[in-house]
């Protein structure tokens, strides 16, 4: 046994068996999502799209989220914050993302033709404060295992509260004009067909739209999102 699992036996993050991050029985508790909600109205929507009497001008085309976010998933979410925790279970995290997108058959059909992900960024002073960016760890093991670029050509501007706890309204509020381009992405627009969004947690949706809105301004022409999970 290494030094440090003697020292600090692994527990379930969740019912805190010894033994492993995550028990067998925690792990079997895990859902994927299979009803996809339009972003704009978050009702029902086949494929994760966004209706087509919802589509404005620069609206986001669709969001496929893999996980449930509660229980486990809510739990492991918040310690991929947390350093001892991190090497093992954001492995088993962007794993368990990465399953449960596959199962969806519009994300894989357009990612035939040429994709890129763009982590949603976090202010800097929020950066310097946690030190890394979880949807940019997200983004870049979810590309490694489909094979496709990370862009971050998106940046925050704006240093918002978080969004837990305010109501529709205020987070529409909150997180409008927080995106701006990082730089000119008249080429990257014109080299990808999609961008795809990746986000830790999709709830109302308001930051998914916001950053879509931003790209597709830019001139982006097919935006969606692709989350870990979706809670309420
Ligand atoms: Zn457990
Ligand atoms: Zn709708």
């Amino acid at each position: 046994m290494p030094l440090l699992d003697f020292l600090f036996p692994k527990r379930c993050v969740q019912c805190k068996k010894f033994g492993s991050y995550l028990c067998t029985n925690c792990f079997s508790s895990i859902a994927f999502i299979d009803t996809m909600v339009c972003t704009m109205c978050q009702r029902q929507a086949l494929g994760g799209m966004t209706h087509p009497v919802c589509r404005t001008r620069y609206s986001i085309n669709g969001v496929f989220p893999s996980l449930v976010y509660k229980g486990v998933v809510k739990k492991l979410v918040s310690v991929f914050k947390y350093p001892p925790y991190l090497t093992d279970l954001q492995t088993q995290l962007i794993d368990l993302c990465y399953e449960g997108i596959i199962q969806k058959e519009q994300f894989m059909s357009l990612l035939q033709e040429p994709s890129i992900f763009v982590p949603i960024p976090l202010h800097p002073a929020k950066f310097r404060k946690r030190g890394y960016n979880q949807s940019v760890l997200l983004a870049q093991g979810l590309a490694k295992r489909f094979d496709i670029s990370v862009s971050d050509c998106l940046k925050r501007v704006k240093h918002t509260s978080t969004q837990v706890g305010l109501s529709k309204d205020d987070r529409e509020e909150n997180i409008t004009n927080a995106f701006a381009v990082r730089f000119d992405i008249c080429d990257l627009a014109k080299n990808y067909k999609h961008v795809f969004l990746v986000d830790d947690v999709v709830t109302s949706g308001a930051t998914l739209r916001e950053a879509a809105k931003v790209l597709k301004k830019a001139g982006v022409q097919s935006v969606w999102g692709v989350t870990l999970a979706h809670g309420e």
